[in-house]
């Protein structure tokens, strides 16, 4: 029997790496897609070559729709898709927000999971019991100053999420979304290495420290497996209690 394929942005780095190796280790193939192939290679390689790497920009909806022919021809139909291609913008304050900035972020943090969303879904309801997870973030439920293209981009992935679990529950197709806290990765090494603001940062999260990727990955898992038969349409945070303060 074939093994179930796992669909996965942002591969390349980060919670997308942690999470390919994290169903590589149980039992999935993994389709790697990242901006970067060197660093979707890289993953591809991690995890015993089992799966293959593909650049994808996830703005550009075409190239999705192609790669999706693709991975349909050469894999079987995905039983997973997880969105994590994302960027975090420079702090500023709405009106300082560069039109040009604004749109690139929305772009990929919320159309790129629709793009992903509308030419994978045909191809997940094939399978029974397949499943999407985005990745949206506390600033999905939760603002702080200066986050608003972030804090708008990962709201939309709430709304996103919960519509799309509406239409396809009578298909079996479970979709939610995980809101990390502060996550070691890329994404913030450069503002995590400025020890005042980690110590900030840790401040706000009652668990007193920053989270590894694999963290989150093991959520993303949960989510997708046969213990999480009955979840759909829901935000889950973790986040070491930044949310409940
Ligand atoms: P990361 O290490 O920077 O990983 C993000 C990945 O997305 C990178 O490999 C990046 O490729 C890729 N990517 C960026 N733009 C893309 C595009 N247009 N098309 C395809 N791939 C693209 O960051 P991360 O922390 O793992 O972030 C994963 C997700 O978690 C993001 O949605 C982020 O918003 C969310 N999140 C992260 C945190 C955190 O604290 N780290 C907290 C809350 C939510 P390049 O390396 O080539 O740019």
């Amino acid at each position: 029997m074939n093994k179930p394929l796992a669909i996965i942005t942002g591969a390349g780095s980060g919670i997308g790496r942690a999470t390919s190796i994290k169903f590589h280790e149980n039992g999935y193939q993994v389709a790697c897609l990242d901006l970067n192939l060197e660093t979707a290679k890289e993953t591809a390689e991690m995890i015993s070559n089992e799966g293959k790497a593909y650049q994808v920009d996830v703005i550009n909806h075409e190239e999705i729709k192609k790669i999706s022919e693709i991975i349909l021809k050469e894999f079987s139909n995905p039983d997973v898709l997880v969105n994590c291609a994302g960027i975090s913008p420079s702090p500023m304050p709405v009106h300082l927000f560069e039109v040009d900035e604004w749109n690139r972020v929305i772009n990929i943090n919320l159309n790129g999971s629709f793009y992903m969303m509308k030419y994978f879904i045909p191809s997940l309801l094939k399978n029974t019991n397949s499943s999407i997870v985005n990745i949206s973030s506390v600033l999905g439920v939760v603002a702080n100053p200066t986050t608003a293209g972030y804090a708008a981009s990962k709201h939309g992935i709430v709304g996103l999420t919960k519509a799309a679990a509406l239409d396809y529950a009578k298909q079996g197709l479970r979709v939610n979304c995980v809101g990390p806290g502060v996550i070691e990765t890329n994404m913030n090494k450069d503002i995590l290495k400025d020890i005042r603001i980690k110590e900030m940062l840790t401040n706000q999260t009652p668990l007193g420290r920053v989270a590894a990727p694999s963290e989150v990955a093991n959520l993303i898992y949960f989510l997708c497996s046969d213990k999480a038969t009955f979840i759909t349409g829901s935000f889950f945070a973790v986040d070491g209690g930044y949310t409940a303060v």
